[in-house]
């Protein structure tokens, strides 16, 4: 794993970057698909990590939740709306459309299986010296983390920084298919844009050390208040 910033690593699942998770502080943030335990594990064996929080419950962000919590017995958190998809593993119910072929590949081969939530997150939460920040869209529960004094930001799914079919990198709003409310995502990024990150983690594609690129993006895509 790569160390970001201060306490802060980035866990690669797949080449170019296609999946992430985090390690911020003591807190694992996401965990895969369902084949990735054995990386995670791997790389925090070392750290200390008494806590897993999800930016939300897609196939690529639960997929390993489960026996990472079961493994470590630690908890899992989210937020109130994602917990019953965290629970139940039926991760696919805000689909556009639960059943284009994309959607049952998820669900065949990356899903992992539900596992209880022990603490539910909201705005304003402390997850040590990150702030929960809620940014619905994407999913109608999804969270952001940001560390104000170094100005890093746990994206999630608000924003990918690839294009997830090419693997090209650069910003883009997340793909229509897996996203339950575009308008309410584009939102969620003016919200997170208006915290003046330095610092970009998401969960598909590289870190983004803002130059700038955060606000062209929001330009050139016409994103709006
Ligand atoms: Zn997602």
């Amino acid at each position: 794993m790569k160390n970001i910033a201060k306490d802060v690593y980035q866990i690669s699942l797949f080449p170019r970057n296609a999946i992430n998770c985090y390690l911020i502080e003591d807190v694992l943030i996401d965990a895969g698909i369902r084949t990735s335990s054995n990386k995670i594990l791997k790389s925090i064996k070392e750290k200390s990590v008494t806590k897993h929080a999800l930016t939300h419950a897609h196939a690529d962000h639960q997929g390993s939740s489960k026996i990472i919590c079961e493994t470590l017995n630690i908890p899992l958190l989210c937020s109130d709306a994602e917990k019953e998809f965290a629970e139940s593993g039926n991760v696919f119910t805000e689909y556009p459309n639960p059943n284009h072929i994309f959607s049952k590949f998820q669900k065949n081969f990356w899903a992992g299986k539900g596992h209880s939530v022990a603490k539910t997150l909201k705005e304003g939460d402390q997850i040590g010296g990150f702030t929960v920040i809620e940014t619905p869209g994407h999913s109608s529960g999804h969270l952001s983390f940001f560390r104000e004094k170094d100005g890093i930001l746990i994206v999630g799914d608000v924003m990918t920084n690839m294009n997830l079919l090419t693997t090209k990198v650069g910003l883009h709003e997340p793909p229509h298919l897996f996203t339950a409310d575009k308008e309410t995502n584009r939102k969620s990024i003016l919200k997170l844009a208006s915290l003046n990150p330095k610092i970009l983690c998401f969960g598909h594609g590289p870190i983004l050390f803002n130059n700038g690129e955060l606000e062209k993006f929001i330009q050139k895509s016409k994103i709006a208040y």
